[in-house]
């Protein structure tokens, strides 16, 4: 039996019995819930280590379900939508929500989603003095990266880029979530030269190694640092 205990929170009956019945097939602990008001209280009840959430919710925002969680737990939490608008799933990302899925979504993508919540709950450790994903290794304390043996030859931008990655990994960080953390709130959303200090970042990270898929690109939403087996 899979220890994982996983809420889902969905009010569409057909939508919730595909997840559950997906989750029990394979092994995992479920509990439900069918509005916003209930998310909140199994969420405080049962202490799941992940949260599946439909945004649609018949009583709140789904948004607002994850600024009160957010307000007590770092539970991973994973957004389901049904709307494709790309602003529903930044305004959930920017509230704290760690992944998202777009309704109709296939039950092996609804486990992948699930698997990389696991991922990041057992990432989710203290800040270590080294972080290490793969061959990639960053010295906070001393201020360097790392691919394997050879030290990453990094601008000071692009440091700040990695550590902002690496300790959100296997989050999908939004365009201004990123630029705020970097550049300060003063910088405004500057989507095409984040773009330029990623390629560069990506090319250094994946120079010598291999094609290691480090950094994940979201069109229209953001990046994330894939947790490499
Ligand atoms: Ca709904």
């Amino acid at each position: 039996m899979n220890k994982t205990l996983i809420l889902v929170v969905e009010d569409d009956p057909s939508v919730r019995n595909l997840i559950s019945v997906t989750l029990k097939s394979n092994d995992y602990r479920y509990v439900l819930a069918t509005n916003g008001s209930s998310a909140l209280s199994a969420a405080a009840t049962h202490n799941p280590d992940i949260i599946l959430l439909d945004l649609g919710l018949p009583d709140m925002d789904g948004v607002e379900v994850i600024k009160r969680i957010r307000g007590w737990s770092d539970v991973p939490i994973a957004v389901i939508s049904a709307r494709s608008e790309d602003d529903d799933k930044i305004a959930a990302l920017d509230a704290g929500a760690d992944d998202y899925m777009t309704k109709p979504f296939s039950v092996a993508e609804l486990l992948a989603r699930v698997r990389v919540m696991q991922r990041r709950r057992n990432a989710a450790v203290t800040e270590q003095a080294v972080f290490t994903n793969g061959p990639l290794s960053i010295d906070f304390a001393a201020g360097c990266a790392y691919l394997g043996e050879e030290e990453l030859h990094l601008t000071p931008i692009e440091y700040k880029l990695l550590c902002l990655l690496a300790r959100n990994v296997g989050k999908v960080l939004t365009h201004t979530y990123i630029t705020q953390n970097v550049w300060g709130s003063s910088w405004d959303n500057d989507v095409a030269s984040l773009r330029v200090f990623m390629a560069g970042l990506r090319k250094k990270l994946e120079n010598g190694q291999g094609s290691q898929d480090y950094i994940q690109t979201h069109v229209g939403i953001g990046y994330r640092m894939n947790k490499l087996n």
